[in-house]
């Protein structure tokens, strides 16, 4: 295959060390309930920062969390057919969906790298706590949601690790 190339050979050599304890044998199901929406940050733990392991929750991410589509339309499914019943939104402090414009993000790129993005639209928010009071307030007011799941947003601390409820 010529698009092969070696750039993904560590990674791909990683998993087959993990392949041989990787969990295997078991369904789908959240076995917790609990679906987490939270961001792409590399810092954060979706599982380990409320105790749970591999099988025990529905882990969705977007850029800062946001509630998109796609989100919605995994927690509608996690709710109907993987015994969802608790569902978490959490973004984070310093995230980079939360702390700049739109323009701004464009900016800091072009500075930092000297690619003009143009009219490219990566969806950021700095009224982050309002972003989350609304998606909470959507995925709760949601008919196949809101009856179904307790739904709640918390912010993460990358500097404490605490999670702090905020609706
Ligand atoms: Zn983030």
């Amino acid at each position: 295959m010529s698009h092969v190339t070696k750039e993904f050979d560590d990674l791909l050599a990683a998993n087959r060390r993990y392949a041989k304890s990787a969990p295997r044998g078991f369904d789908g199901i959240a076995h917790e309930g609990v679906l987490i929406l939270t961001c792409m940050d590399s810092r954060l733990e979706p599982l380990e920062m409320v105790g749970l392991r591999v099988g025990e929750a529905k882990i969705l991410r977007t850029p800062g969390s946001h509630l998109t589509p796609d989100a919605l339309a995994g927690m509608v499914m996690g709710v109907h057919r993987l015994e969802v019943n608790r569902i978490l939104i959490i973004p984070h402090t310093k995230c980079a969906a939360a702390s700049r414009t739109e323009a701004q993000t464009r900016d800091v790129i072009l500075e930092t790298t000297g690619i003009d993005t143009g009219d490219f639209h990566f969806g950021v928010d700095p009224d982050q706590l309002g972003r989350l009071a609304a998606d909470v307030e959507a995925v709760r007011s949601h008919p196949l949601i809101g009856p179904y799941a307790k739904v709640a947003g918390f912010l993460y601390d990358v500097e404490t690790g605490l999670l702090e409820r905020q609706v």
